[in-house]
């Protein structure tokens, strides 16, 4: 690595005083990624940068932080890292791990299929990462080739996290246009049910597990309509070549039901999975046992300083957090500590109706309706914290006079919780409430 700071090469566009902007590494729908190196230190990085008023339309802009943050917890040997979230009025700019190897799937256009050794090593990879996901409630729904990088050592690596899971509406759009080739895509989430991610992240992989392993992909046609007769009734076929015993696992995988599909914690059950799993492997499987059973919480700090948040959220769109008129979530940010903000979050919430219980990552608070309200806490920018107060399960609100409403009381509650937490908060994160107020 090199040392002090190197003045930038001549043409270079330099980023917020900070990277040396280099060539364009690839292009996803909502962003262009380049390869950067930091002028402090010379490391390579890769930086996303999103453009904020096309984020704001296309209604992702509420997920970009809510996605940064599960990311940026999610610390895993085959998931792109997550460095650094920096933000200007017009973009948004994620600087991540440089994945040197570039995508898998060019790898295999180039090569065509790989021998079987190579692809259950990338298998295990992918399936041992998208489990370490699940146990943290975050799924992929996006999980392709085109998202599969590799590392110098090629290594598989995750990319596009979260950022992938857009609304209903702007998938719907992907998959008329010309980047979206639904042919990785689980059945019911192509049908736009609701849909169980971690399933949708099953098929997914039945479907990469196919390609590693056959060159070309189970479904391929122009005819979209005629694709999905195809997926549903899962018509497919095997190249000769497929290795028989390779073959039962895609089978479970590509099971069009849900209910009955192979899940991830089934495939890595499988001999096939098991056969000639790396010492690596093995011990990142154990490490995501561990910390799963653990009740520590696993805080990384990603830095993003009070502007970034600010301007993260200044203007977003963020409709999506009220339902039928009720607010169902809340975020702020504070510069107490984590013991602080749960021991008043605990006061507040106790005043309100709620009982606390200790949980596996935090404290919830279950209402008197039955209603559950956890407590997310994240380290975005030390000495900051976020804090995501978010209310699930309950439809029907009884108001303080027991009269039942109909999201007003909720109204009334969350505006209460918001003026007894002003000692702790530095900023609020939510559209400023209703202009009918
Ligand atoms: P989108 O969300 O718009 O699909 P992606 O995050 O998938 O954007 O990035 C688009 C492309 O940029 C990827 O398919 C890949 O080729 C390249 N890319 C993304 N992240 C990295 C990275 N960390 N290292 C190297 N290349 C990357
Ligand atoms: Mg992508």
């Amino acid at each position: 690595m090199g040392t002090g700071s190197r003045s930038p090469k001549d043409g270079h566009e330099v980023l917020l005083g900070k990277y040396e902007l280099g060539r364009v590494l690839g292009r996803g729908t909502f962003a262009k990624v380049y390869h950067a190196r930091a002028l402090s230190d010379g490391t390579n990085v890769a930086i996303k940068v999103l453009d904020k008023p096309e984020a704001v339309c296309s209604g992702m802009a509420p997920r970009i932080l809510r996605e940064v943050s599960a990311m940026s917890r999610l610390s895993h040997p085959n998931i792109v890292r997550l460095h650094e979230v920096m933000a200007t009025k017009s973009k948004i700019y994620l600087v991540m791990e440089h994945a040197r190897g570039g995508e898998l799937f060019a790898r295999i256009s180039r090569r065509g299929r790989l021998p079987e050794p190579m692809a259950r090593r990338y298998f295990q990879q992918l399936v041992s990462a998208l489990r370490f996901c699940h146990a943290r409630g975050v799924s992929h729904r996006d999980v392709k080739p085109q998202n599969l990088l590799l590392d110098r050592d090629g290594n598989l690596k995750i990319s596009d996290f979260g950022l992938s899971a857009l609304p209903e509406h702007v998938k719907d759009g992907l998959l008329h246009t010309a980047c979206g080739t639904p042919a990785y895509t689980a059945p019911e989430v192509i049908r736009r049910k609701g849909y169980d991610g971690a399933k949708a992240d099953a098929w997914s992989c039945g479907v990469i597990l196919f390609v590693l392993l056959a060159g070309f992909l189970p479904f391929d046609d122009a005819n979209l309509p005629l694709m999905y007769r195809k997926i549903q009734k899962r018509d497919y076929e095997f190249p000769p070549w497929f290795p028989p015993s390779a073959k039962r696992v895609v089978f479970r995988l590509l099971d069009p039901n849900p209910e009955t599909r192979l899940t991830i914690e089934g495939v890595m059950e499988l001999p096939w999975f098991k056969r000639s799993l790396s010492v690596d492997s093995q011990l990142s499987l154990m490490e995501n046992e561990e910390d799963t059973t653990t009740k520590k919480m696993m805080i990384r700090t990603i830095s993003m300083n009070a502007f970034d948040i600010i301007s993260l959220s200044k203007g977003l769109d963020l409709s999506g957090m009220f339902e039928g008129g009720r607010v169902r979530e809340q975020r702020f940010t504070t510069k107490e500590t984590v013991e602080k903000v749960s021991e008043r979050i605990r006061e507040v919430g106790m005043k309100l109706g709620y009982e606390f219980e200790n949980r596996k990552g935090g404290i919830v608070g279950v209402g008197k309706d039955g209603s559950v309200l956890k407590v997310e806490v994240s380290e975005v920018a030390p000495p900051l914290l976020l804090v995501e107060l978010k209310e699930e399960g309950s439809t029907v609100h009884v108001s303080d006079h027991g009269d039942v409403d109909n999201g007003n009381g909720e109204r009334v509650k969350w505006d209460k919780m918001r003026r007894e937490l002003a000692d702790i908060v530095f900023a609020w994160h939510n559209l400023d409430d209703d202009d009918d107020t």
